[in-house]
């Protein structure tokens, strides 16, 4: 059934609050990304967050606490090592994994045993969750495959009418989805890179990673989310790395420009003038990884705003949060990338 989909106000919280309670889907702001939340303890409010992304049901959500003390009632047997960790990095983007407790319905966690928690730092989203008392199931608030949305207008363009209202918080912080760490197997394992690095963590526990770190697919069957191609615009697109990138990118541009189709070339802001001839995308200054993850979905989203039929993003370097950028990258492009 088609919805009318508001638009509320900071101001208007009472009314996500509101809606919340009732059993009703709502998108607001967190730290990462817009999350499309719901009671984790109501499973056909649950059931609603999946119809309106798209979701497939065997990916399990992130349930998201307001205050650090709630997690004892809807986890188990923590780690010492754990706990160190939410209080170091609590309110923040890492998410645990955890063993659930029977508070947890099954359809939040797809039938696992396990469920994936973490308090978001960001004023609105504390305060809803603080207003609710409940845990708040929230995936990313896009149509699944899509990127993930950093603005109350990307959560629009995907869900218009099919959520009641949209909680209005401006841009957000980090603009990568939440680190998932599993702390149910010895050494925790990270399962999603994120804003919280793999260099944040281990400098205070031990943490194994993929070996392989041009897919990070070998995480794939521990956490189901990471098998589905992710944060896909419908241009094609490939990453392009090493030291003939800019060489390589226009070369491989000439057939499509030839046939008069839109090639665009995501690179630091210092490099556009090396492709006079495409639509340049800026990542922000050079080396800013923190802008680049900021403004990531919103370039990847303008993509298909102008039209592009193909698109060349520059790799960058995996250290510390280019980990997080390139495995989204990576996904954007469905693995295809093309070293020089
Ligand atoms: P999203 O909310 O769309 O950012 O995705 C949440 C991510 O966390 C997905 O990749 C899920 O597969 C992963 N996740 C959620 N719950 C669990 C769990 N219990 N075990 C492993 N991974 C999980
Ligand atoms: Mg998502």
């Amino acid at each position: 059934m088609e919805l009318t989909t508001r638009m509320l106000s900071p101001g208007e919280i009472s009314e996500a609050v509101r809606l919340l309670a009732d059993g009703r889907v709502v998108a607001f702001p967190t730290e990462t990304v817009y999350g499309l939340g719901a009671n984790a303890l109501d499973p056909e409010a649950v059931k609603a967050i999946f119809r309106a992304k798209g979701r497939p049901q065997d990916n399990p959500l992130i349930i998201h606490l307001g205050e650090i003390a709630q997690v004892e009632e809807y986890v188990k047997d923590i780690p010492p090592q754990a706990r160190l960790l939410m209080d170091e990095f609590w309110p923040g983007p890492l998410t645990l994994v955890l063993k659930k407790t029977e508070q947890i319905p099954q359809v939040v966690t797809a039938g696992l045993d396990t469920v994936a928690v973490r308090v978001p730092d960001h004023p609105i989203a504390l305060d809803l969750l603080r207003q609710t008392g409940f845990p708040v199931a929230a995936p990313s608030a896009n149509v699944s495959g899509r990127p993930s949305p950093t603005r109350a207008e990307h959560v629009l363009f995907d869900l218009n009418g099919r959520i009641p209202a949209i909680l209005d918080g401006g841009e957000t912080g980090w603009g990568l989805e939440s680190t998932v760490l599993d702390c149910t197997v010895t050494p925790f394992r990270l399962l999603r890179p994120g804003g919280v690095t793999l260099e944040d963590l281990r400098s205070l526990v031990p943490v194994q990673y993929g070996t392989d770190a041009d897919s990070g697919d070998e995480e794939a069957p521990r956490s189901p989310g990471m098998k589905y191609q992710h944060y896909a615009p419908e241009a094609d697109v490939y990453i392009v790395t090493g030291e003939r990138t800019a060489t390589k990118i226009l070369e491989l541009s000439e057939t499509y420009t030839k046939r008069g189709e839109g090639v665009g070339v995501m690179t630091w802001n210092e490099r556009a003038d090396l492709y006079p001839t495409l639509t340049v995308l800026g990542m922000g200054p050079q080396g800013d990884y923190e802008a680049l993850a900021h403004s990531l979905y919103h370039l990847l989203r303008q993509a298909d705003v102008l039209g592009l039929k193909v698109l060349f993003i520059e790799g960058v370097s995996e250290d510390n949060l280019g980990l997080a950028i390139m495995n989204r990258l990576r996904r954007a492009a469905d693995h295809r990338v093309i070293k020089t």
